[in-house]
C-alpha cells in the first residue's frame, strides 16, 4: 500500500492505525449493519461515540468539570464571529496580532466590536510572537483572543499570557493536543480539527460555563454556545463521522501517552528539524528562536531560486506538500501530531542530499 509523509497544514495526516480501524470498522459498526456515517444522531451508538468522545478529550486535556465540550461546524472561521457575539457586554475586544489568522479572527470581530490590537509581530513579518503585559490591556475588554499557534508564519506562544479576570480566547486550530496545556487559563478555546483531531467538518470548543447564556440579542441559534451546551452538541445533526474520527484520534493520543507522551514526541521532531536548519548553511529558519512552533516549521534556502526544485524532488520522494504558504514564501513542513519521527528524518535526509547537490 502506497503511503507518503504527508507536511500539509491541514487537511493533514491521519495515523494509519485510525484509518485501518477506521476501516475495518466501516460496513458494520459494532455489528450494527450500518456504518458509522448511516447512524441516526440519536442512536445509542452514536450517543456512546459522542459520549466517549468528549470523555477522552476531557481526560487527555485535563478540562475541568466547569468547562463545557462542543462538537460543532462551521471551522474555526465560524469561531471568530461566534466568540464576539457569545462574549459582548462592553463591545470591546483585545486581539493579538500574530499573522494571517489572527488578522482574519479580527476582522470578522470588527462587525460586532470595538477591536483593540494590543500588539502586533507585523513588524517583523510576524517572525516572533510578542510579549503581553497586563498593561496593555483594555481594562474593561470582554475578551482577549490570541492564536496559540500561527500555522502559517510557524510560529506560537511558548508562554501564556495572563489577562486576569479578562477571559481569555484562543483560537488552538494548529496545536491543539500537541503539548500540555492549562486549560484553567483560557475562557474559550476553538479549534478546527482537520490537523491534530480528525478530518475537517468538525470544530472543537472549549468553553467555560459563565461565557454561555449570554449571547447577544441577534446571534444565530447555530452560534450560541448555549443552543450547544444544553443539547449535548445534538441540537441538530453533528459531523458524526468526524466526531467518531476524533474518538478514534484520542484513543490512539492516550496510547501514546497522553499529552506528555506526544508533546515529548512533537518536541523531538521539531527539535531535529530545527537542529538540522540551525548547523545548515544552505537552509535558514525565518522564525525568532523563542518563537518557534513545533507543528509547522518554515525554512528557506537564501539567495537561491530552488524552492520549487526543492518541492518537487521531495515530493518524487513521497515527502508531500513542502510548499510554504504563499504569503511566506520558501518550504513549510508541518508536523502535526500523526507525523511519526521517522517522517521527519526522512526529510531530513532528503535536505541533506538536495543541500549538497546544490552547494
Ligand atoms: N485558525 C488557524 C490557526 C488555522 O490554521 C486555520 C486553518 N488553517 C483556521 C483558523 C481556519 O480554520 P477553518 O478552515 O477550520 O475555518
Amino acid at each position: 500500500m502506497k503511503r507518503v509523509y504527508n507536511f500539509s497544514a491541514g487537511p493533514s495526516m491521519l495515523p494509519l492505525e485510525v484509518l485501518e480501524k477506521a476501516q475495518a470498522e466501516l460496513p458494520n459498526y459494532k455489528d450494527s449493519g450500518m456504518s458509522v456515517m448511516e447512524l441516526s444522531h440519536r442512536s445509542g451508538l452514536f450517543t456512546d461515540i459522542i459520549t466517549e468522545a468528549e470523555n477522552l478529550l476531557r481526560d487527555l486535556m485535563n478540562i475541568p468539570e466547569n468547562y463545557k465540550v462542543l462538537f460543532v461546524q462551521g471551522g474555526a472561521s465560524q469561531q471568530f464571529a461566534a466568540v464576539p457575539l457569545n462574549l459582548k457586554k462592553s463591545g470591546k475586544a483585545d486581539y493579538v496580532n500574530t499573522g494571517s489568522w489572527s488578522k482574519k479572527a479580527m476582522s470578522e470581530a470588527k462587525k460586532f466590536m470595538e477591536v483593540n490590537e494590543i500588539a502586533s509581530s507585523a513588524d517583523e513579518n510576524f517572525t516572533y510572537i510578542p510579549k503581553i503585559e497586563a498593561s496593555m490591556l483594555t481594562p474593561d475588554a470582554d475578551y482577549v483572543h490570541i492564536t496559540t499557534n500561527n500555522t502559517i508564519e510557524g510560529t506560537a506562544f511558548r508562554d501564556i499570557p495572563d489577562t486576569g479576570n479578562i477571559p481569555l480566547v484562543a483560537d488552538m486550530s494548529s496545536n491543539i493536543l500537541s503539548e500540555e496545556m492549562d486549560v484553567t487559563k483560557f475562557g474559550v478555546i476553538y479549534a478546527g480539527a482537520q490537523k491534530n483531531i480528525g478530518p475537517a467538518g468538525l470544530t472543537v470548543v472549549i468553553v467555560r460555563e459563565d461565557l454561555i447564556g449570554n449571547a447577544t440579542e441577534h446571534c444565530p441559534t447555530m452560534l450560541d454556545y448555549q443552543t450547544h451546551s444544553e443539547s449535548g452538541s445534538l441540537y441538530n445533526t453533528p459531523p458524526t463521522y468526524g466526531v467518531y474520527m476524533a474518538k478514534l484520534v484520542f484513543e490512539w493520543v492516550k496510547e501514546l501517552g497522553g499529552l506528555k507522551g506526544i508533546q515529548a514526541r512533537n518536541e523531538k521532531k521539531a527539535g531535529i528539524l530545527y537542529d538540522y536548519i540551525a548547523q545548515s548553511d544552505f537552509y535558514a529558519s525565518p522564525v525568532k528562536e523563542d518563537s518557534r512552533s513545533i507543528m509547522n516549521i518554515p525554512f528557506i534556502i537564501p539567495g537561491r531560486d530552488l524552492d520549487d526544485e526543492f518541492v518537487k524532488e521531495a515530493q518524487a520522494e513521497g515527502l508531500e506538500t513542502l510548499k510554504g504558504h504563499r504569503s511566506v514564501g520558501g518550504m513549510r513542513a508541518s508536523i502535526y501530531n500523526p507525523m511519526p519521527v521517522e517522517g521527519v528524518e526522512a526529510l531530513i535526509s532528503f535536505m541533506k542530499k538536495f543541500e549538497q547537490k546544490h552547494q
